[in-house]
């Protein structure tokens, strides 16, 4: 199929590694142009120089996206986009008694003051151009709880309530907003989280893993490449109907008929 973006411009958030990367990855094979963004340069630009090789340009900025000063960059490398794809790193697990006000600060500062921040920024311009794709990952979380995620459940429910009244405001202008909401996936997150199992429980990273699958309908976990792919479809010409939703994508693991 062709998603009939090429050309386009996109910012992709925390596009270093993991699900970023694997968004970064299927729109560069659309042909879309990118700015990515990471703290660290060296894995930035490592996955830049790969990124290349479908032929597209590919610019770096290496900075904190959860600060201004890193969002001014990024907007200053892309004043433009026609594609913005938010993402940046979930907070630490925990219990809910361990929470201080200052780690929400923090968790609502990372995972949804900072991709309002940057819609606020790049809305207008999709809006005056007719055309837009905004991307939120956010997590299963906003369906289901992960009960030692208080910090992700919460912050990210508030992401998802401005991103429903949000997008029914711009869709008028050729404009979309959608969040895709992964489950488990292959990447270094899911390693910290299943190390965290390992310690808790005492056993061994693959016995902390073949548990987490069990409970997964589809028996494994999820790769950044069918994430990224399932975010250039909505990034695509061909998603403009597919307004304010929250796609799940998780292998069956949230139990619910809808
Ligand atoms: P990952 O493999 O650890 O990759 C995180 C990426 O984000 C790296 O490129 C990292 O590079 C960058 N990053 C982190 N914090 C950043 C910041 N403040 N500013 C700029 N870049 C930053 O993580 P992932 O698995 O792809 O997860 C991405 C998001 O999805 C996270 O919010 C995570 O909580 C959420 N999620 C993941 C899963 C899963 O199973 N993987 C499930 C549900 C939700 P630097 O470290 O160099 O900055």
């Amino acid at each position: 199929m062709d998603l009939g973006i090429s050309g386009k411009k996109a910012i992709i958030c925390a596009g270093s590694k993991g699900l970023g990367r694997g968004c970064a990855q299927a729109l560069a094979e659309a042909g879309v142009n990118l700015v990515i963004n990471a703290r660290s340069s060296g894995p930035l630009e490592e996955t830049a120089e790969a990124l290349r090789g479908f032929g597209v340009s590919v610019t770096t900025v290496a900075a904190d996206i959860t600060s201004q000063e890193g969002r001014n960059a990024v907007l200053a490398a892309c004043p433009a986009p026609d594609i913005l794809v938010n993402n940046a790193g979930g907070p630490p697990p925990g219990m809910w008694s361990d929470w201080e006000r200052e780690d929400f600060i923090a968790a609502l500062d990372a995972n949804m003051l900072t991709p309002i921040a940057l819609m606020k920024a790049c809305l207008p311009g999709m809006m005056e151009r007719g055309w837009g794709r905004v991307v939120n990952i956010t997590s299963q979380s906003v369906k289901s709880p992960i009960p030692v995620l208080g910090l992700s459940n919460a912050a990210r429910a508030g992401l998802t309530g401005y991103v429903a009244g949000t997008a029914r405001q711009v869709a008028p202008h050729g404009v979309t907003i959608n969040n895709l909401l992964p489950g488990i996936h292959d990447t270094d997150r899911a390693t910290a989280l299943d190390s965290g199992v390992s310690r808790a429980e005492n056993i061994s990273m693959e016995d902390a893993r073949a548990k987490r699958e069990a409970t997964i309908p589809a028996r494994r976990y999820g790769t950044s490449e069918e994430f990224g792919a399932m975010c250039a479809f909505l990034c695509s010409e061909r998603a403009g109907f597919i307004v304010g939703q929250n796609i799940l994508l998780d292998g069956g693991a949230v139990n619910a008929t809808l």
